[in-house]
C-alpha cells in the first residue's frame, strides 16, 4: 500500500485527536506529506475516527487529485495543500475544532502570550484569519495569509490549524494551543491577564531550541 506508514499515522492520530476532545464528532482533519514525492496522506471526509482504517486514507497529489484510495478526501484539502505550498519546512498539518480555540475564533480574537508555551507556535501571537466558508479555497488562502510566519492560525467561527515538522509535533501544538486558549479564557473571566512582552517571548523561543532531550 502506498504510504502505508503515513496512512497508519493518520488513523492513529485521528483517534488521539478524538480521544483528547480536540476534534468532536468527525470534525477536524490531519495530513502528512512526503516531500520527496509531493504526495499527501489526508484523512477521509466525515468518517468516524474509530472506524477509519489505513486503506480508507486517500493519497492526494499537490494538484488535489486522488492518486490512491477509494474514499473522498477531507473537505479541507485546499487548506492542507495551501499550507504545504506556503511552508516548505513543514511535514504535517492538524486542523481541529477544539472548544477554547473555537471560542476565540468566534470572538475573532488572536491567542496571546498569556503563558510562555505559546512560543511553541514560533510566535507571541496566534492570529485569527477572516471568516470564509469551510472547505473553500478562499478559506485556505485567508488562513495562509493570516498565519504569516506562525505555525498556527485560528479560523474565524471555525477552529484552528497547526503545522509541524511531523504529525507528532503538529498534534502537540494543537494540544498546547488549546491549553493557551483555555488559560486566556479563564484569565479573562476573572481579571485582566498580563501578556508576556515580545522581548520575553523571543528569549523563550530561543530557549526552546535546547528544550528536552536534545540530539547529540
Ligand atoms: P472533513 O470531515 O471533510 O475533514 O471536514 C471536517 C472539518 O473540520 C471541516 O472544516
Ligand atoms: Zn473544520
Amino acid at each position: 500500500m502506498l504510504m502505508e506508514k503515513e496512512r497508519e499515522l493518520i488513523v492513529e492520530y485521528g483517534r488521539k485527536l478524538s480521544e483528547s476532545g480536540l476534534c468532536p464528532g468527525t470534525s477536524g482533519n490531519t495530513s502528512i506529506i512526503d516531500r520527496k514525492t509531493g504526495l499527501v496522506a489526508l484523512s477521509p471526509s466525515g468518517i468516524d475516527y474509530f472506524k477509519t482504517k489505513p486503506e480508507d486514507v486517500p493519497i492526494v497529489n499537490m494538484a488535489g487529485e486522488v492518486v490512491d484510495g477509494t474514499t473522498k478526501p477531507s473537505s479541507e484539502i485546499h487548506l492542507h495543500l495551501a499550507f504545504y505550498k506556503a511552508k516548505p519546512h513543514i511535514g504535517a498539518v492538524v486542523h481541529t475544532h477544539s472548544v477554547f480555540c473555537s471560542v476565540f475564533a468566534a470572538l475573532r480574537q488572536p491567542l496571546r502570550a498569556v503563558h510562555y508555551v505559546i512560543g511553541d507556535a514560533g510566535t507571541d501571537t496566534v492570529p485569527c484569519a477572516p471568516y470564509r466558508i469551510y472547505g473553500s479555497s478562499e478559506l485556505a488562502d485567508a488562513a495562509v495569509e493570516a498565519c504569516g510566519d506562525s505555525l498556527a492560525v485560528l479560523l474565524s467561527n471555525h477552529g484552528i490549524v497547526c503545522c509541524g515538522s511531523d504529525v507528532e509535533s503538529a498534534f502537540s501544538l494543537a494540544k498546547n494551543m488549546e491549553y493557551i486558549a483555555e488559560i486566556q479564557y479563564r484569565a479573562l473571566s476573572i481579571g485582566t491577564p498580563v501578556y508576556l512582552s515580545g522581548d520575553e517571548m523571543n528569549k523563550v523561543m530561543e530557549k526552546f531550541k535546547t528544550y528536552g532531550q536534545v540530539k547529540k
